[in-house]
């Protein structure tokens, strides 16, 4: 984890990906020093949140259904997945409740497999254009989010964040140009950070490298 941690260039931030591992675990690494942790599974999160300290930065980076965002509403610092037009509305909707803004980023279809979820490139540029967004007092845009598909071809992986990079980076220039809180780009798992970060992201996801192999048994 050391190595990790110095291996990663300073203003890229490192989300703990915390999935299935348990309170215990977290909290010796929380003990290290880290504070940002991630996890995919509304519940998983939380009954994490009840049991671990309070000033942990809970990031939520599973697909999320409307109708669980208000378990993590009252807590969540940040939902790097957000697929739809309807979830963005309705995290405004379960954010107002608890007069909290939360920072959203949206996730982007970018591997080859049909099963990775997020806004194919062309129709989130249709939805930005709309403007939509503006009217959310709640939730704040604050970038993209991308997985790349699942192989041992780091120049498919590459190309696939650097078109994540590029759609960000068109963004900027255009619907976030006055935006300066659109800063962040969410790529790179614990398999391909290196390449994420060579291709210009500010935050990765990593699991695998902090805690070991998941054991998805003792779910
Ligand atoms: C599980 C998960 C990760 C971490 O994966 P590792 O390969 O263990 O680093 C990162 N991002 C998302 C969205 C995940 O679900």
């Amino acid at each position: 984890m050391n190595d990790l941690i110095q291996s990663i260039p300073k203003g890229v931030k490192l989300v703990a990906v915390s999935k299935t591992h348990s309170c215990e675990t977290i909290r010796q690494t929380y003990n290290k020093g880290l504070r940002i942790f991630g996890e995919n599974r509304v519940h998983e999160l939380a009954e994490k949140y009840k049991e671990l300290p309070k000033d942990i930065e809970w990031h939520f980076i599973g697909h999320l259904q409307t109708n669980k965002i208000k378990h993590i509403a009252p807590f969540v610092h940040f939902i790097h997945s957000v697929d739809s037009s309807g979830l963005l509305a309705a995290i405004n909707r379960e954010a107002a409740k608890h007069n909290r803004i939360i920072k959203c980023l949206l996730q982007i279809h970018i591997a080859k497999e049909e099963t990775k979820f997020g806004f194919p490139i062309a129709e989130l540029q249709e939805y930005l254009s709309t403007k939509e967004f503006l009217k959310y007092t709640f939730v704040k845009i604050v970038g993209l989010m991308g997985i790349a598909t699942f192989t041992d071809d780091f120049v498919q992986i590459r190309n696939e964040f650097r078109t994540l990079r590029q759609t960000f980076d068109m963004l900027k220039k255009t619907v976030f140009a006055s935006d300066a809180d659109f800063c962040e780009l969410s790529m790179g798992m614990s398999n391909d950070y290196k390449i994420a970060i060579d291709e210009g992201s500010t935050i990765i996801r990593t699991g695998t490298l902090i805690f070991g192999e998941r054991d998805y048994s003792k779910l």
